[in-house]
C-alpha cells in the first residue's frame, strides 16, 4: 500500500502546476481506452526509490466566498483524514491570506506530517522577505518552492520521503481474500457488508486501530475467510464529505489499492452515473480483478430479458471493463449475495493463472494465421513468439520485428483471442510487443 501525499490550498496558489510537475507526464494505462473519465486527480510517482501517490484536491469553482470557504475547509478535513503527508501550498507572492489561515487552523488540529510549501518563489534572493511571513502560520516544516519553475522541488521531495519513512504503514494480511466494495453513496455497500457478515453468522470482528483508521471486516463462508476492507469508509455517512468528488476518489484509491478483488456496486434502479464511471476507471487503472455488482435487483421491474439488456448496456458504457462479470443481486433480500464470494474466488484464480509457453504459442500462431498484423509503411510485421511474463495481472510479451508498428486494435485482437482460449474472466490482461532481439535465448 503506497502512502498518499495530498496537495491542499486555496485556489490559484499553484497546486495543479505543482502536481503536474511532480508526476511528470506519466500517462495512465487506461488513458487511451474509450469511456474512461479522464480528469485524473492522482498519479503514482517516486522519489529516490520511495513510491507514493500524489493527489491533487482538484479545482474549485469560485462562486461566492462562503461557499468557497466551506469547500476549502472540507478539502482540508478530508486530507487530514485520508492523506499520509500533506503539502499545504500558499502563494508566496501574495502574502498570508485569510483563507490560508483558515486552512492552517484545520491542518494544525491533528498531528499529521505537513509541509508548508511557500510557492511561486521563483527567485529566493529577491523574495526572501515574502517567505518569512509564512512562518506565522505555525508549521514546523516550511519550504520556499516554485512549482512552475521547478525550484527546490527536490528538497521538498526529500522532506516528503523522510516523512513517509517514519510512517507506520500496516502490513497486509496474506491468507485471506481481500475484497473492496466500491461505489457511490447509497448503492447499498454497507447493506451488502451487513448481509454477508450477518447471514453467514460468522463475522469475526472489526479489526480496528491501524494508523489509517481503516476497519476491515472478516466474513467466513464455506470454511473460507474473506476480508471486506475499509468498511469504515463504506459506513462513513457524512453527506458533506461524501458529496465531495475528491473524497470519494481518495477513499476509492486507497481501498482499491489494498484489494485483491473489487466489487463495483451500482444501484440497479438508477443508471450508471459519472461517479460510477470514475470509480470504475480507477479500479481498471489499478489493474485489479473486478466484479460489477448491480444491486437492488428486487426493485427492478423484470421482463424476460431485462438482465441481458442491462448487461449489454453496461458493457457499452464501461467498455474498459469488458472482462468483468456483471452480477445482479439484492443486498436487502440476500439474493445471490454469497455467489459474489464464489465469483471473487474464481476471478482471483484467473488473475493468478499462468499459461504454459507451448499452449500460448499454439494459440498465438492460430490467431496470427487468421489475421496477420497489418503491413504498415511498407514493412511486414512478424510476430515470433509469446511468453507470459507475470501473473496478477497476467502480462504477456509478444516478440516481433517492429513492435512500434503494432496498432492498439491489433493488440485488442490478440487479447480477445487469448481470452477465447484461456478465459481470464474478471481479470485485466496486459499485452506488450517487444523487439525480437530483446528476447533472451
Ligand atoms: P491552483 O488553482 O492552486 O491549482 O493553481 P494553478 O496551478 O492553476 O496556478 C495558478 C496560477 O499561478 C497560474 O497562472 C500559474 O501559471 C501560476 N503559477 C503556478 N506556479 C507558479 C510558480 O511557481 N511561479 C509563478 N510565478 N507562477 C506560478
Ligand atoms: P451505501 O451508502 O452504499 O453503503 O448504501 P446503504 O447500504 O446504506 O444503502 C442505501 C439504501 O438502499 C438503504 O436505504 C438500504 O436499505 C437500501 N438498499 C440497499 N440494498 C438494497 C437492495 O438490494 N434492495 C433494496 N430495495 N434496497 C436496498
Amino acid at each position: 500500500m503506497k502512502p498518499i501525499v495530498a496537495i491542499v490550498g486555496r485556489p490559484n496558489v499553484g497546486k495543479s502546476t505543482l502536481f503536474n510537475n511532480l508526476v511528470g507526464d506519466r500517462v495512465a494505462i487506461v488513458d487511451d481506452m474509450p469511456g474512461v473519465t479522464r480528469d485524473r486527480l492522482y498519479r503514482e510517482t517516486e522519489w529516490n526509490g520511495t513510491e507514493f501517490v500524489v493527489v491533487d484536491t482538484g479545482g474549485l469553482e469560485p462562486r461566492n466566498n462562503d461557499f468557497m470557504m466551506t469547500k476549502i475547509k472540507q478539502q482540508a478535513e478530508v486530507a487530514m483524514n485520508e492523506a499520509d503527508v500533506i503539502l499545504f501550498v500558499v502563494d508566496g507572492k501574495c502574502g498570508v491570506n485569510p483563507l490560508d489561515e483558515e486552512i492552517a487552523y484545520i491542518l494544525r488540529k491533528k498531528n499529521k506530517p505537513i509541509i508548508l510549501c511557500v510557492n511561486k518563489i521563483d527567485n529566493f534572493l529577491e523574495q526572501q522577505d515574502d517567505v518569512y511571513d509564512f512562518w506565522a502560520l505555525g508549521f514546523e516544516h516550511l519550504i520556499p518552492i516554485s512549482g512552475g519553475h521547478k525550484v527546490n522541488l527536490g528538497d521538498m521531495l526529500d522532506m516528503v520521503t523522510d516523512m513517509i519513512k517514519k510512517i507506520d504503514i500496516p502490513e497486509e494480511e496474506e491468507d485471506v481474500l481481500k475484497l473492496a466494495i466500491i461505489g457511490k453513496p447509497n448503492a447499498g455497500k454497507s447493506s451488502l457488508v451487513n448481509r454477508l457478515a450477518g447471514e453467514e453468522r460468522t463475522i469475526v470482528s472489526d479489526i480496528a486501530g491501524t494508523t489509517r483508521d481503516a476497519i476491515d471486516t472478516i466474513v467466513e463462508f464455506d470454511e473460507k475467510k474473506y476480508m471486506i476492507i475499509d468498511t469504515a469508509g463504506i459506513r462513513r455517512k457524512s453527506k458533506v464529505e461524501e458529496s465531495l468528488e475528491y473524497y470519494s476518489v481518495l477513499r476509492a484509491i486507497k481501498t482499491i489499492k489494498r484489494a485483491d478483488v473489487c466489487l463495483l456496486m451500482l444501484d440497479g434502479k438508477e443508471g450508471l452515473s459519472e461517479q460510477d464511471k470514475r470509480i470504475a476507471g480507477i479500479a481498471a487503472e489499478e489493474l485489479k480483478p473486478i466484479i460489477v455488482v448491480v444491486n437492488k435487483w428486487d426493485l427492478v421491474d423484470k421482463k424476460s430479458n431485462t438482465m441481458e439488456k442491462m448487461r449489454e448496456k453496461l458493457y457499452a458504457e464501461l467498455p474498459f471493463l469488458s472482462y468483468a462479470p456483471i452480477e445482479f443481486v439484492s443486498a436487502l433480500t440476500g439474493q445471490r449475495t454469497t455467489k459474489l464470494l464464489e465469483i471473487a474466488d474464481t476471478i482471483f484464480e484467473e488473475y493468478n493463472k499462468r499459461i504454459s509457453t507451448g499452449i500460448l504459442n499454439t494459440v498465438l500462431k492460430e490467431a496470427v494465421l487468421m489475421n496477420n498484423p497489418p503491413t504498415r509503411k511498407g514493412r511486414v510485421v512478424k510476430i515470433n513468439y509469446a511468453t507470459q511474463v507475470s501473473v496478477a495481472p497476467p502480462r504477456f510479451a509478444l516478440f516481433c520485428n517492429y513492435p512500434e508498428l503494432i496498432h492498439f486494435s491489433y493488440a485488442r485482437y490478440i487479447e480477445n483471442k487469448f481470452r477465447e482460449s484461456f478465459g481470464f474472466e474478471g481479470s485485466p490482461i496486459l499485452i506488450s510487443f517487444e523487439k525480437k532481439n530483446a528476447e533472451k535465448e
